[in-house]
């Protein structure tokens, strides 16, 4: 049934198979559990006897990181896989499968002396250096749950996680670094737990000699740590199934972060298929996402995806364009990458450069690019088309699912790629779209929330943490009297079944009765050749309910001026019509995000109503939203 091979797939064929995987879903992916080692092989597929909690392989033994790490060392010991570059730092360390084999155990080894066992949670806050992947592989190894906070989210953030998850340990660093400038992370780490109501048992720092540690009663060397549990046998641990395997929180752009819990066994399974379907995975080969391991990307495609797959993995430490522009594809030529993961953001970021920056190197080692997190805008996507020439692939997934939701699967060699939608729904992914209130699936055409039917494949979240209540709330039942996951996206199926995302369910605004997705007035903006990038939120108005406001980054902001914003708000009017023209349209230097790269509308929406922002524990660059609210106060004096 799903003998992929690499061959070409007709859109038939691969519609054939998606069907398959929703209708049998136990066969399915009881075959695609052999793509990894288990030392209890699963009998069934699945245990959903009490929905919508899916344990997906209930009877298999399995452990993450001996597939991700012992398998490949016993095999190809040699092989690269972890590539630490550091253009902060300027380092560049390559780890062999015998060498991460060697580093993951004497830190699984380290944790054990400080009484982690299975299930104790371990907190790491730590910059993209090779010792973070250390120790999630070891804590995936005795058993303990990781739980992985971006370095560099303040102490709010941090506390608000370490009181959530309540870590026996916590792993961090003295420091990190952005765009050279070096970022303590000690004193904000102190900070946090002087905010947290929880006690952690031990604080292990990694001295890189970037910042000075003061160093309290808790907190142990973790290196000399380390080296004393050197040559501890510590065997990978035998854990069900169903295991947690970790807590990650989403980013915070709609609300209060969910604590994510995913599995073992399941997750385990999702990836390996994701690498071998989706990833153009191949044993041998390098892959190179440049996420960083605080967010799912992170977890899923630059640990344990690639390794599991017996690909080395590229951990960059560093900004796409320091030293210059030209660095991810000098990577790229360097290691053979053969495929490589970024978000639109970063796209958009190394548009407005020299295009000698990317043609100047060597990729042909490069079989496709892929990118999530956000909408990919038309012209972005068409640029990096162009200069490229390898498949761009969109891919649209959550925190929640750990893998994508839609994309085009590979071997959909001949399925065109569509501008504006990730592609098709991925096998095991039941994905409707369905009306908001009935819960009643819409046409082909019509907007509606894109909903998900239990089971959840594996993978997926198991529940939120210590919150099996909350799970079942937010993510169950606002769809009304049906067992839909919500993704809280909009979308919009054609009749090939491609879905283009139109932003989320809070993201549309009202104007004049008319609703509006946010995305697609974005969209039009961003076709003026002008503009860089936008964000376009929906702003109260005594008469037509909402208006569209338009905050605009300029390619070159000496332009900013009455006339282009005028071109701007005309160029909207044609693409969508003049209901959907932005009443203002206001040029910022840049767009306030989430560290992970999401525009934060809702405070650009509060900023302009006059309310406060909330909470912006995860906010990128506070200059951002300075100069959003010079602009407004600005506006309102006129
Ligand atoms: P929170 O749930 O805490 O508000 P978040 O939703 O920003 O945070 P993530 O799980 O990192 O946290 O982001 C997932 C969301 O990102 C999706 O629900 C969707 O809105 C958006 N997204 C991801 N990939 C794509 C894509 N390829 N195209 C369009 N939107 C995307
Ligand atoms: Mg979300």
């Amino acid at each position: 049934m799903n003998e992929w091979g690499n061959a070409a797939l007709r859109l038939e064929d691969y519609q054939d198979l998606h069907r398959a995987s929703i209708a049998e879903p136990e066969r399915f992916w009881l075959q695609e559990a052999a793509r990894i080692d288990w030392s209890q092989a699963p009998t069934r597929g699945l245990d959903f006897s009490r929905p919508p909690f899916a344990r997906w392989f209930p009877d298999g033994m399995t452990n993450l990181c001996a597939n991700a790490v012992d398998r490949w060392a016993a095999r190809r010991p040699e092989d690269p896989a972890l590539i630490a570059v550091s253009t902060e730092t300027d380092t560049e360390r390559t780890y062999s499968f015998a060498e991460l084999l060697a580093q993951t155990t004497a830190w699984a080894a380290a944790f054990r002396s400080l009484g982690v066992g299975v299930g104790d949670r371990v907190l790491i806050y730590m910059p993209m250096i090779a010792e973070a992947v250390f120790a999630m592989l070891a804590c995936a190894r005795i058993g303990a749950v990781h739980t992985v906070v971006f370095g560099g989210f303040a102490s709010g953030a941090l506390a608000a996680r370490i009181d959530d998850a309540a870590p026996k340990v916590i792993v961090a660093a003295d420091a990190g670094s952005r765009m050279g400038r070096i970022i303590p992370y000690k004193p904000l780490l102190d900070e946090a737990l002087g905010m947290a109501d929880h006690r952690p048992h031990k604080v292990l720092m990694v001295d890189r000699g970037l910042a000075p540690i003061h160093w309290a009663h808790h907190d142990i060397d973790a290196r000399a740590l380390v080296e004393a549990n050197r040559h501890v046998e510590v065997a990978p641990v035998d854990l069900p199934s169903s295991h947690p395997s970790y807590i990650l929180y989403t980013s915070g752009t709609t609300g209060k972060p969910k604590g994510v819990q995913r599995d073992t066994g399941g997750y385990a399974v999702a990836l390996a298929a994701s690498m071998e379907h989706i990833f153009f995975g191949q044993p041998g080969g390098v892959f190179f996402a440049t996420s960083d391991i605080g967010w799912v990307v992170g977890h899923s495609y630059i640990v344990y995806g690639p390794l599991i797959a017996g690909m080395a993995t590229i951990l960059y430490e560093g900004a796409p364009t320091r030293p210059d522009p030209g660095v991810f594809w000098r990577l790229v030529e360097r290691h053979r990458v053969r495929a490589m993961f970024t978000a639109p953001t970063a796209l958009r970021l190394l548009k407005k450069e020299d295009p000698r920056h990317l043609t100047g190197y060597d990729r042909s080692s490069l079989k496709a690019l892929f990118v999530a997190g956000e909408p990919l805008d038309e012209p972005t996507s068409r640029w990096i088309a162009d200069s490229l020439g390898v498949p761009i692939l969109d891919n649209y997934w959550q925190t929640e699912t750990g893998w994508p939701i839609l994309t085009l699967c590979r071997g959909l060699t001949d399925a065109p790629v569509k501008p504006g939608s990730p592609g098709l729904p991925v096998y095991g992914f039941d994905v409707q779209l369905v009306d908001e209130a009935s819960g009643e699936p819409v046409p082909a055409g019509d907007k509606g929330v894109v909903a998900i039917a239990a089971p959840l494949p594996p993978g997926c979240l198991t529940t939120i943490w210590n919150d099996d209540a909350r799970f079942v709330r937010t993510y169950f039942q606002s769809i009304p009297g049906k067992m839909l996951y919500s993704t809280f996206d909009w979308g919009v199926q054609d009749e090939e079944g491609y879905t283009f995302i139109l932003g989320r369910t809070d993201d549309v605004i009202n104007v004049a009765g008319h609703r509006l997705g946010t995305r697609e007035i974005e969209e039009a903006v961003t076709t003026h050749p002008a503009v860089a990038d936008a964000a376009v939120v929906g702003v109260h108005d005594e008469i037509k309910g909402q208006t569209p406001v338009a905050f605009v980054v300029l390619k070159d902001a000496s332009r900013a001026g009455e006339a282009l914003s005028q071109e701007i708000i005309q160029a909207v009017a044609r693409e969508i019509g003049a209901l959907a023209k932005p009443s203002s349209v206001n040029f910022v230097p840049a767009l306030p995000k989430t560290r992970s790269g999401k525009v934060l509308r809702r405070a650009l929406q509060a900023i302009w109503e006059g309310r406060d922002p909330g909470d912006l524990t995860t906010i990128d660059d506070e200059t951002a939203l300075k100069a959003v609210l010079a602009l407004r106060r600005a506006a309102a004096k006129d």
